[in-house]
């Protein structure tokens, strides 16, 4: 159990983080919320989670886009909670575009989004959980933290630095009770797949069930989406005190797409 940590979980609104938010609350967690979306469906995500288990639940609205507010986030999480002992930096968006037809604002945003958000909040949240003897870090790199596909130019370069920065923190913070790790899924049903589903099915004239078997059938062995849950369950390890050793790693979940 993880009663009464404090969880700030960066792009929880939605998809994997808001996966990784049901299970850290389902430890005892407090969680702080964060992300995009229409106010009234974020307060009754909010209302469900503390309902659910139990636990105080907020929600900040930050863009992370913006280095200011992804470091005044975790301010404000401190100011709302007294402390924050668990980070995991989930924000993230796609583009898919061969490199020379790229625009140059969505690789912008992809890299402050995707990379550069995970180094603003670890560098402001670093020393309150110094502060407090503990902390865990947790970054959702991707299969693309490791490998490339086409036309992800932005998206693959950004995951490949979350990793590189997630094993400089690890190295950083190794003699303390502070771990860094970052969770590589493969494709998990979510809004940003499901996207990239509907393009396919588009493009060929298919079907978005015949879709959705293309684009496992080309990278993901086990032909099965990973879940929100099954990375919330990873996330829960990695806060575990039996995984107080494991630091600087990139995990993969990711149904055998990276033993390729
Ligand atoms: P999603 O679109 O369902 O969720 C993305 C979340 O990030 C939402 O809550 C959204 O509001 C938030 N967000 C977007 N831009 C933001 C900004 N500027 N500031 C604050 N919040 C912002 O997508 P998802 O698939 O759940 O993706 C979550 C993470 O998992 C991303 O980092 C993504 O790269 C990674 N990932 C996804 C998959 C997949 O197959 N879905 C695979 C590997 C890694």
């Amino acid at each position: 159990m993880l009663n009464d940590k404090v969880a700030l979980i960066t792009g929880s609104t939605s998809g994997i983080g808001l996966g990784i938010a049901h299970e850290l609350a389902n430890q005892g967690c407090k969680i702080m919320l964060n992300g995009f979306g229409d106010p009234l469906e974020i307060d009754a995500i909010r209302e469900a989670i503390e309902t659910k288990y139990s636990v105080e639940v907020q929600f900040l609205g930050a863009d992370l886009g913006h280095s200011v507010e992804a470091t005044e986030l975790i301010e404000e999480t401190e100011a709302a909670f007294g402390r924050i002992d668990i980070l995991v930096n989930n924000a993230g968006i796609q583009h898919v575009s061969p490199i020379e037809a790229f625009p140059i604002e969505k690789w912008e945003d992809i890299i402050n989004i995707n990379l550069s958000a995970a180094f603003y909040t670890i560098r402001a949240a670093l020393p309150k959980m110094r502060e407090k003897g503990w902390g865990r870090i947790i970054n959702v790199a991707s299969a693309h933290g490791k490998v490339a596909s086409v036309n992800k130019a932005a998206y693959v370069a950004a995951k490949h630095g979350i990793v590189g920065l997630t094993k400089v923190v690890g190295l950083e913070t190794a003699q303390e009770n502070i771990t860094c790790n970052a969770i590589c899924p493969g494709w998990v049903k979510t809004p940003l797949v499901e996207k990239q589903i509907d393009t396919i099915a588009e493009r060929e004239g298919i079907s978005v069930d015949e879709a959705s078997r293309k684009l496992l059938g080309d990278k993901q062995p086990s032909m099965r989406f990973v879940s929100p849950e099954e990375i919330g369950a990873m996330a829960v390890y990695l806060c575990s005190e039996v995984a107080s050793n494991v630091t600087g790693t990139a995990i993969s979940i990711d149904g055998g797409w990276t033993a390729q």
